[in-house]
């Protein structure tokens, strides 16, 4: 998803500064977030993400090239892909590659992700499901994980008691919830 920077209602005199202080600020307690609620139940999720069947995976060449192991060159594996021999899973466009409905190569039902502290992994793993894009939190309910009560806890908690907290949902996937910060 292009991230892209914009100002909240509610903050119309907010310096660049405090716009950055902020976005780090929800970013810092997205990260906690995943670390205390979301990552402890992944082993024993009923429906973990990284099996693609609800979730598209973006990709760039090189982790194509390293997640499914070709060693063909870039050029070779977009002449299989087109000529419909290529991994039925990935769809190529945009100059990126999408993956979808069949598990991640990198999956272990066992122990999850075995690239996951390594440059293979997509940057998409790692906001997953909650993340911080232009001063608001997103997080996707297609993670059994996360609660929204909880997480909106958290947030409140990092940024004290003059926030508040505005849930919205997107209108074509209403699983896409955004929280955004308003002071008193
Ligand atoms: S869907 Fe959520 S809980 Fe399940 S494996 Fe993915 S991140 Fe973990
Ligand atoms: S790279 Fe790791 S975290 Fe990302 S989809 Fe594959 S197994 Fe899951």
């Amino acid at each position: 998803m292009k991230r892209v920077f914009h100002f909240i209602p509610g903050f119309p005199s907010m310096s660049t500064r405090d716009s950055r202080h902020l976005a780090q600020t929800l970013a810092t307690a997205a990260a906690a977030y995943q670390t205390s609620a979301v990552i402890p139940h992944c082993p024993s999720c009923a429906a973990p993400c990284c099996k693609l069947d609800k979730l598209v995976l973006e990709l760039d060449w090189a982790q194509v090239k390293g997640l499914w192991q070709l060693g063909e060159s870039r050029k070779e594996f977009d002449k299989r892909l087109a000529a419909g021999k290529g991994p039925i899973e990935i769809r190529p466009a945009n100059g990126l590659y999408y993956a979808h409905s069949k598990p991640c190569p990198a999956f272990d039902a066992s122990c999850g992700c075995t690239v996951y502290t390594t440059p293979l992994k997509p940057v998409g793993c790692s906001d997953f499901p909650v993340y911080e894009d232009g001063g608001e939190i997103t997080a996707d309910l297609r993670c059994e994980a996360v609660d929204l009560d909880a997480l909106k806890a958290t947030l409140n908690k990092a940024l004290g008691p003059d926030a508040r907290i505005r849930q919205t949902a997107d209108r074509d996937f209403p699983f896409l919830v955004t929280l955004s910060v308003k002071r008193y």
